[in-house]
């Protein structure tokens, strides 16, 4: 709490913007996102099975494709919207990397109201094929991103396989520039952000903003 009270003073200088990180912080908003987001989930897979009638093995693409291209969405964000700029996104990662415990979430809301706009226009209005079953995905990732992340920092199972994901995310809270990937060390591996001894040199060259990067 210590920590959110210096950033809010040091950040915050419009009072929506403190609103919007407040709404961010406790544990409501954050456990609130691991009931909406599954229901909709769920929601969308029976509009689109049941309602649009889709094809099975149309929607089971279109799921597929909505789960890959989460993986490079969760890198994406992370690197240049979490770490990057000056929004609330910014500010409530800066937040989370200062107090990596503290239980701190995008407001489960805006992701709801986000979904529900997908439905109305492209489901519900335009009876699209495949959209709901491709942001069925994106949102699945989006759950399992939240579940990952919040395994590697309240828990620690043995299993080698997840042992290397977990250290991939510690590192990263020592090294901002580098291991973005949450779920997945596949986009660090393609961009080159994989730490590495070479990068920890570099990292302890630039000692002017050791918390993250903000460029
Ligand atoms: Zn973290
Ligand atoms: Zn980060």
């Amino acid at each position: 709490m210590a920590a959110y009270l210096k950033i809010k003073s040091q950040f915050f200088e419009h009072p929506s913007e403190s609103h919007l990180v407040n709404l961010a912080s406790g544990g409501f908003n954050y456990w609130m996102s691991f009931v909406t987001d599954p229901l909709t989930v769920l929601f969308f897979l029976f509009w689109e099975a049941f309602v649009l009638r889709t094809n099975p093995i149309g929607l089971v693409l279109s799921y597929g494709a909505g789960l890959l291209s989460w993986s490079l969405l969760e890198y994406t964000f992370h690197r240049w919207v979490y770490h990057k700029g000056r929004t609330p996104a910014h500010h409530g990662h800066t937040l989370h990397h200062e107090s990596p415990q503290m239980l701190i979430a995008m407001p489960w809301f805006i992701v709801t109201v986000f979904l529900a706009c997908v439905w109305y226009v492209f489901a519900y209005r335009l009876q699209l094929h495949f959209v709901l079953g491709f942001f069925a995905a994106l949102t699945t990732g989006f759950v399992f991103y939240g579940v990952f992340h919040h395994i590697h920092h309240h828990f620690n199972f043995q299993n080698p396989r997840y042992r290397r994901l977990r250290a991939h995310h510690i590192i990263h809270h020592q090294y901002p520039n580098v291991n973005f990937g949450v779920t997945s060390r596949l986009w660090d591996h393609v961009f080159g952000t994989r730490y590495s001894k070479e990068v920890k040199k570099r990292e302890r060259g630039n000692i002017a903003s050791p918390l993250m990067t903000d460029k």
